[in-house]
Formats: C-alpha cells, structure tokens, sequence
C-alpha cells in the first residue's frame, strides 16, 4: 500500500527522518534488491543494517504486512553480496555456542573479581572512547555457567526453562529467580542441556541455515517439554517464529512457548505472598514483548501483585531502547540517541527500580545509566517478585 502510516512510529525514521530509514523506504528498498533495480551497495546496506527488527511498523500496519520476514528476507539477500560484518560474525561464532561462550566467561570472571575492572572503571583508563563503551556493556560474570536441574516429583506441573546464550551468561539472577518464585507456586523446572541460542542473532543477520540449526537443537532439546518457558522476550519472540524455520515441526515447538510473566499470572501469581514494597518502579516494555509476542501487559499485571509498589512507564511513548539484539554493539551511535531517551526518562522520574523482561535491553540500560552517572538498578520483573517474597 505504501500508505505511509507506519512512519511515525519508526524509532530510526523519528531520528533521522530520512525515508531510507523508514519501513516504507526499507520495503522499497529490499523490493529493489530482490528485483535486480537496485544494487547491494554500502548505502544499501547501511540503510537495512540500521533496522532495529523492532516491529513497531508492523503492529500498526493496516494492511498486515509482516515486516519481520521481510527485513529477515532482505538481509538474506544482502548475504548473498557481502560477508556479514565482523563483530557481529564474531558475536554470533562465540556467543551462541556453548563451549566457547563458557570459556569465554572464565578470562572475563576473573577480570572482574580481580579488581582490574574496578579499577579501570574508576581511574575511568579506558577513556571515553569505543573500547569504553564497550566494556561498560560487560554483564556482571557469575560461574559456573550452567544452571542446576531442578525437578520435583511432589510438583504439580512441570515446565522447562529456555535460558538462551545471553541469558546464560549474564542474566543468571532472572533464570535462578524464576526457578524460585515456580518452586514457591508448586511448579518443577527442568533446564535442558541440550539446548541452545534462540537464533536471533542468525536470523535477523540474515543466516538463514544457521538459525534453522539451532531451531532444530532446540525443537530436539525441548522435544519431551509441555511447556517452554522464556524470560527474554528477545528469545521467545524467535522462538515464535520457527514455524517461519523449520515448518510442522516449529509450528509443534512454538505452540508451547509462553512469556514467564505471562504464565505466572496464568498459574497462581496473585497468591503468592508478597511483601510490600513502598518504591517506584519505571516499567521499560521491550518491543518484542508488545510487537512479537504481543504480551506488553503481562508484566505490569505481575508487578501489580506486589503490593505499595508505584509502577510508571519509563517512556509513555514506549519507544525502541536501542538494544536490538546485536545492534547495541553493531550501529551504537543510533542505539545511544534512542537510549538517551530512555535516559532523560530516568533522571526525570526517579525511579528506585528499572524493570524490563528482556537481558538485551537490561544490559544496554544499565550501561547507560551507569555511564551517565545513575545509579538505578535494572532488574527482571521476575527478580523483583522473588525479592518480594514472604
Ligand atoms: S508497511 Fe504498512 S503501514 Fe507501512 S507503508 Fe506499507 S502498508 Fe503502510
Ligand atoms: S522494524 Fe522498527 S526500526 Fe525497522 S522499520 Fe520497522 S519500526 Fe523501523
């Protein structure tokens, strides 16, 4: 249609209000390519590389265009031109598998608890610089990286847990939370080893074969489980998506992929017996938890189970943060200017907490706020219910 409706409401477009960086424009643009009209050149290429996969565009689109698939689609076809950017090559060769992203973790475990990270963190050595930016992103490291198997014959249902490479690595505290508050509600967790990275990574670079590799991994992982649970909305949101993958048998393993804090409300949330806690919580909903999993009021019902808590929106306009996936590192000047609102949000507010349900997001917050000298932590919503509990 063209009709241009979903434009303002393109995080890119809105900062840069070039066409290129709109839905529309990127639809022509990836139509030209397809078409052998316009080439693969670097403008191109910058213009699809600078998409952040939000999804905005198309929950408002009239005609229903899946956006998604066709930028996923755009960047296969850039594929065929180009080899994919280095670090984001290097992010998907060592973070998304196993062995190397746990060994990985031992060098950068030792770097923290040695002091040598306080140290250059404080005496500000690294500059400010990309190499700075970079290490403030670092996740706090907690060894040993896998997550201990918990299941409980006395238990009255049983889940299993997705923790994805990411979350493995740097959001500990939420898998270990969430195993809590489930033991607290009767609910067995099982953390299948076998598993792997959701595939975004692949997928949204265009990688066709690799993220149907790891759909596969884990469609075989998961293959005995009633229940898939993810705590990152970043995750679930590809795991959704591998009917688009691998056919029946996505469609087999999607069909029982749920929202933690969806399932909790779901399954005796609202009993539990929490504290209260007189504190002001700024909620940041990341896009693939209203664009692709369409769960944007999940967790607010959760956190409304505790009670004294003052729950504000961190941004009314509920923009993109920036994060993206791998986009946080591959494209940081427009990540920062779509955090800097998230940012001016937080001074204004003053939150006692920041809480969001996707690592990706938490960890680019935490960066910026920690670089803009705001001290606020950013939690799971699920760690603060843990926290709660009586
Ligand atoms: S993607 Fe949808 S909203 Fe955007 S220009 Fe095309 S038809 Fe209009
Ligand atoms: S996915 Fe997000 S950044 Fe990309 S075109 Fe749509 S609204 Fe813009």
């Amino acid at each position: 249609m063209k009709c241009g409706l979903c434009l303002p409401y393109c995080p890119t477009y809105r900062q840069t209000g070039h066409e290129g960086d709109s839905p529309r424009g990127r639809i022509a643009l990836m139509q030209g390519l397809a078409t052998g009209l316009i080439p693969a050149s670097p403008g191109t290429a910058a213009h699809l590389d600078g998409c952040l996969s939000c999804r905005a565009c198309e929950s408002v689109c009239p005609a229903h265009v899946p956006y998604g698939h066709l930028i996923d689609a755009g960047r296969a076809l850039l594929r065929q031109h180009r080899k994919p950017p280095a670090l984001q090559a290097l992010l998907r060769d060592v973070l998304t598998r196993r062995w190397p992203r746990r060994i990985l973790a031992l060098p950068l475990w030792l770097y923290q608890r040695s002091g040598l990270q306080f140290l250059l963190r404080k005496g500000r050595l690294l500059g400010r610089g990309r190499l700075a930016r970079l290490e403030s992103l670092l996740p706090r490291i907690d060894l040993p990286l896998p997550l201990p198997l918990q299941a409980k014959d006395n238990h009255r249902t049983k889940v299993a847990l997705f923790t994805g490479c990411v979350g493995e690595l740097a959001d500990r505290r939420t898998l270990g939370d969430t195993l809590r508050v489930l033991d607290r509600l009767g609910i067995a967790a099982t953390v299948p080893h076998a598993q792997g990275c959701c595939g975004a990574l692949h997928q949204h670079a265009g990688d066709v074969a690799g993220a149907q590799r790891l759909a596969r991994q884990n469609q075989a992982a998961f293959q005995n489980a009633d229940t898939i649970l993810s705590c990152a909305s970043g995750c679930g949101a590809t795991l959704l998506e591998y009917p688009a993958l691998t056919g029946n048998e996505g469609s087999a393993f999607s069909s029982r992929v749920q929202d933690v804090a969806a399932f909790l409300l779901a399954n005796g949330a609202g009993a539990l017996p929490l504290k209260p806690l007189k504190a002001r919580v700024a909620l940041h909903t990341p896009c693939t938890q209203k664009h692709a999993m369409k769960q944007a009021r999940a967790t607010r019902q959760l956190l409304e189970k505790i009670p004294d808590l003052e729950i504000v929106s961190l941004d009314s306009q509920d923009r993109c943060c920036g994060a993206a996936g791998s986009y946080l590192l591959t494209q940081p000047a427009m990540a920062d200017a779509l955090l800097a609102h998230k940012l001016d949000a937080a001074r204004r507010l003053a939150p006692d907490y920041i809480v969001g349900g996707n690592v990706g997001c938490t960890l680019h917050l935490q960066a910026g706020l920690r670089r803009a000298g705001l001290n606020v932590p950013v939690l799971h919503p699920v760690s603060l219910l843990a926290q709660q509990l009586g």
